[in-house]
């Protein structure tokens, strides 16, 4: 079964390369090393009596140690349930009932958040596993079966549990190793989380397929960010925008061009413009990728000289996915008009955990009903527009709340922006900006004329408040839900 074994065949291939690198333990792994680790967790968990199905959840930082349990479930046909250690008991009890794991895998700080399930079968991360004699579990196996379950922040409701097959994440792994060409010459450097699609599926798994390096910071701080890009000669890295947005005002990013990077990627929330410029006056190529749980999370490629002609663009979809953009009542728009997005391909989930009716919602005649409004150019390049449940109607009119950021943040003295449609009883909903300013800047006036300079009447934000630091969800994105609680 290949496709549940690959790594170990990668460990036989490039052994003495090296796969894992952990900066918070400074230790580092070889090809041979991470089949080994592999192993060692194939034999623990076949111990544990597991069958074939069975949930193995970790709750753990960013270690290396994460991947070697993550394979091993793939060799024992177990499914990877990777926790977020910063959600509260009751949200992580409600993860547990929902998905009940054979097995729970915790490092020590987290105990007291899973003491509240007493009967659950759990260790430590740190368990001295003895090495035995090794020999893949046999089991009646299918490429459809689920590999890795992911809840969703939840959002919208509660936590829905994501499942990718072995077809979708290896599937997502060749497209992004054929489409970004990705070779075993690629480092990459991960600070995005490993309980979150975008730190696994993202680079990580697609480079340990092709045989290159993943770096993988644990607390994420710009200084160390930086200094880590230069010191492991990483060639490609994704970063949500925020992430680059704390780069870039620290004086390290003034004095480094990032000498190793062949591209930089931004996902997970739409990119300002100013980041994107900034990257491109240093010479460093930059990229915007799209991407959601549901669905690899890569989806687009464009070259880094098209990316940096078409700012915004994510281009086209990969070689193996395919892509629509339909209108309300189910036709397909036509160039330059704005519609939902819809995917389809074999990296696509396979269902929500035990929620028949959300994955009916989601999953529409095999196209993945993406929630998000998009717009395709002449040449077949995509826009990403914004999430349709943030459209703003004001007046009767559409508003895309990330045209609106874009125009606000190319004011100078704007550090990030968040725009949404606050309820009204006349107008419906008004155009609403919170804005983080440098130097005390508050000139309300001042954004209005910007905006009115480049933007339709209708979307010039009524109210704008200025305020300290904008809500972020735990992967770094603006968490335009909390915005909608604060009272100005
Ligand atoms: P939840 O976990 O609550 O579902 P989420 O909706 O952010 O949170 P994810 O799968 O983590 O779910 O992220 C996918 C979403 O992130 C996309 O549906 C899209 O709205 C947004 N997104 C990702 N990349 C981009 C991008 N380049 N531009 C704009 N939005 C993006």
């Amino acid at each position: 079964h290949s496709e549940q074994s690959w790594i170990l065949k990668r460990a036989a291939i490039t052994p003495k390369k090296t796969s894992l690198i952990d900066i918070a333990t400074n230790r580092s792994w070889s090809y041979k090393q991470l089949g080994y680790e592999v192993k060692k967790w194939v034999m623990f968990l076949k111990n544990c009596s597991l069958q074939k199905g069975d949930r193995v959840a970790v709750i753990a930082e960013n270690r290396i140690d994460l991947f070697a349990i993550l394979f091993a479930c793939a060799i024992g046909g177990y499914i990877y349930v990777p926790l977020n250690w910063r959600l509260s008991h009751s949200e992580l009890d409600y993860i547990l009932d929902d998905c009940t794991p054979a097995l729970i895998l915790y490092e020590d700080q987290f105990m007291k958040l899973i003491a509240n399930n007493p009967h659950m079968k759990a260790y430590p991360i740190t368990i001295e596993i003895l090495a035995e004699h090794f020999d893949v579990p046999t089991n009646n196996w299918n490429s459809k079966d689920a590999w890795l379950m992911i809840y969703t922040g939840g959002t919208t409701g509660k936590p829905k549990g994501v499942i990718l097959s072995y077809d979708a994440v290896n599937w997502n792994a060749f497209n992004t190793i054929i489409s970004w060409n990705i070779s075993s010459d690629d480092c990459t450097l991960n600070y995005m989380p490993l309980f979150h699609t975008g730190g696994l599926n993202a680079l990580s798994i697609p480079i340990l397929m092709a045989g290159g390096t993943v770096v993988i910071g644990n607390k994420f701080n710009p200084q160390e960010a930086i200094q880590s890009l230069n010191t492991y000669s990483t060639t490609i890295s994704l970063f949500v925008p925020t992430m680059y947005q704390s780069m870039i005002d620290t004086e390290e990013f003034k004095k480094t061009s990032f000498p190793s990077i062949k591209v930089f990627l931004s996902g997970g929330a739409p990119c300002p413009i100013t980041v994107h410029k900034t990257f491109l006056q240093k010479g460093v190529p930059f990229k915007e990728g799209y991407g959601l749980t549901e669905a690899g999370p890569n989806n687009f490629v464009i070259q880094p000289e098209e990316a940096a002609i078409k700012l915004g663009s994510v281009g086209k979809c990969m070689q193996f996915n395919e892509v629509k953009i339909q209108a309300p009542n189910g036709r397909e728009c036509g160039r330059d008009e704005v519609g939902e997005l819809y995917i389809k391909g074999k990296h696509m989930f396979s269902e929500y955990w035990k929620n028949p009716q959300e994955t009916a919602k989601t999953i529409i005649n095999g196209w993945l009903r993406t929630g998000d409004l998009a717009k395709m150019d002449l040449d077949g390049d995509i826009y990403i527009v914004g999430r349709v449940k943030e459209m703003i109607i004001s007046g009767g009119e559409n508003v895309y709340p990330q045209e609106v950021e874009q125009c606000i943040i190319t004011h100078p003295k704007v550090k990030e922006v968040a725009v949404i449609g606050i309820a009204d009883c006349h107008w419906g909903e008004i155009v609403t900006a919170f804005i983080v300013s440098d130097d005390a800047f508050n000139n309300v006036k001042e954004i209005q004329d910007l905006c009115r300079s480049h933007l339709g009447s209708y979307k010039i934000p009524r109210n704008i408040y200025f305020i300290p630091e904008l809500p972020k969800t735990h992967v770094g994105k603006i968490d335009k839900k909390k915005l909608q609680t604060i009272q100005m």
